[in-house]
């Protein structure tokens, strides 16, 4: 399988180099060339499958040439191994017509690890056959972080840097990155705010000869390799409820749009999905574009579901490459205008095509509480407020007559605050994490200039070329 640039200024690449190049050299998104077809024969044949097993079924296709069946299905038995629950991401129903995806038994409690975990194993498998070193840096405003370094400790071929802004990340999202102690893994408390983090991330993948030097690479959530782990529970939540003799509808809780588009793409491989719909917090540009087919960026604004708190959502460019029938000069031109008018329009006949599938609802910090409040009293399910979110979209915008799966997209636990004003209950940490709270953290303060970030990667990895 081959990947192609969304604004088509570069020459076609394998796996092995999207799994490692991030964004394309034009700064466009990859793609795959094409999208595998599974018949309805396939898919029945793959209900009987566990999660692993049907991981390695939907991503073997991707990753031809590359990775082969056997090496994924040995990777996702061992990533998905340590989840909390057998079922790695069980099915629940809540009540007629609506179930909830728990996608939060990883390690670090939110959805992320299900990619991140078996792509982490991907960069060790690559880089150790091509025997080379790298560097992974990256900007968290606090979930992302901590999936990235679980996914990262200790593997021999890298090394990871997360940035998180000193003193405005939660407790335990802070902890969650700066208690897992491993000799690759450097946390960077900066002094500044999250922008001031991924302003100097760009930075530095901006300056040639420093990221030549460290051959530095990215986990972010634009890597297609992420993207693709994501298709497979889609696929094993549908395939639970009758797909593909049965149509669904799936709600997801969005940010940077790539859960979602996981989903989009499990449609065109043949999963008879009916509607997809998003939600937002205030943070809504994806619902007003699906109103209006403006895309339009305005001010972030702190909410109760920080991993939300997005203005730009950058995997929105592959929808839009996909519903401009793949013209990459259209979406080059779209891409332009946003960068520098910080708005766009696509036309009429183009957002009839969005809406016939996506819908999208924005909800306030008052409505998420008061839908964590409800779920809680109707059916005992305790959700965290990105969750919520999911379940106010699939309330407003799921038909009755087709099954609506939510997407659970982290553990109440992890932002227990709003779950407690909400039901007066405060969720617990899972026993694996009950010391969380008293383990021993690791982390530099670091002023908020590139030059001190650049003597810390420098003297570090040094320390790390004499212990090798
Ligand atoms: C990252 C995150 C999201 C948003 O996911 P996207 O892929 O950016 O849409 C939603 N909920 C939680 C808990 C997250 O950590």
């Amino acid at each position: 399988m081959k990947y192609i640039s969304t604004r088509g200024k570069t020459s076609a690449i394998d796996f092995e180099e999207v799994l490692l190049a991030g964004l394309a050299p034009d700064g466009g998104l990859y793609v795959p060339e094409n999208y595998p077809q599974f018949s309805k024969e396939q898919l029945r044949k793959m209900r009987s499958l566990t999660y692993p097993e049907l991981a390695a079924e939907i991503m073997a296709p991707f990753t031809n040439g590359c990775l082969s069946k056997m090496e994924l299905t040995e990777m996702a038995k061992q990533a998905y191994h340590g989840f909390s629950h057998t079922a790695v991401a069980p099915l629940k129903q809540i009540s007629d017509g609506v179930w909830v995806l728990e996608l939060f038994y990883g390690p670090t409690l939110a959805f992320k690890d299900y990619a991140l975990q078996i792509v982490g194993r991907m960069f060790d498998a690559v880089l150790k056959r091509t025997n080379r070193h790298i560097t992974i840096l990256g900007a968290t405003s606090g979930d992302t972080g901590s999936a990235a370094i679980e996914a990262c400790k200790g593997c021999p071929h890298l090394d990871i840097f997360i940035l998180h802004p000193h003193n405005r990340v939660s407790e335990v999202q802070r902890r969650q990155m700066t208690t897992t102690i491993a000799s690759n893994v450097y946390n960077i408390a900066l002094q500044g705010t999250f922008d001031d983090c991924q302003a100097a991330v760009k930075a530095l993948f901006a300056d040639e000869a420093f990221r030549k030097k460290h051959d530095l690479s990215a986990v972010n959530s634009i890597n297609w390799a992420r993207i693709m782990a994501q298709i497979v529970y889609y696929f094993h939540a549908a395939l639970a409820l009758g797909s593909p003799d049965r149509e669904v509808s799936f709600a997801v809780p969005t940010g940077n749009f790539g859960n979602i588009f996981a989903g989009y793409v499990a449609k065109r491989m043949g999963l008879p999905i009916r509607k997809l719909v998003l939600g937002s917090n205030e943070n809504d540009i994806l619902p007003r574009f699906l109103e209006t087919g403006v895309m339009e960026k305005r001010e972030v604004r702190p909410s109760i579901s920080p991993s939300m708190d997005i203005q730009v959502s950058s995997n929105f460019e592959r929808l839009l490459f996909e519903m401009l029938n793949r013209d990459a000069a259209e979406v080059s031109r779209l891409m332009g205008m946003f960068r520098y008018e910080n708005s766009y329009q696509v036309k009429p006949d183009v957002l009839d095509r969005i809406q016939e599938l996506f819908a999208g609802l924005r909800c306030s910090d008052e409505e998420t509480k008061a839908q964590i409040r409800d779920v809680y009293a109707a059916a005992g399910e305790l959700l965290d407020p990105h969750s919520a979110i999911g379940f106010a979209a699939a309330a407003k915008f799921c038909e009755k007559e087709v099954p609506s799966i939510v997407l659970a997209t982290a553990h109440p636990s992890k932002f227990p605050a709003p779950v407690r004003e909400a039901t007066g209950i405060t969720p617990v940490l899972p026993s694996r994490l009950s010391d969380l709270m008293t383990r021993r953290e690791s982390f530099t303060v670091l002023p908020n200039t590139l030059d001190s970030i650049k003597y810390f990667v420098e003297t570090a990895s040094q320390k790390g070329a004499l212990n090798d």
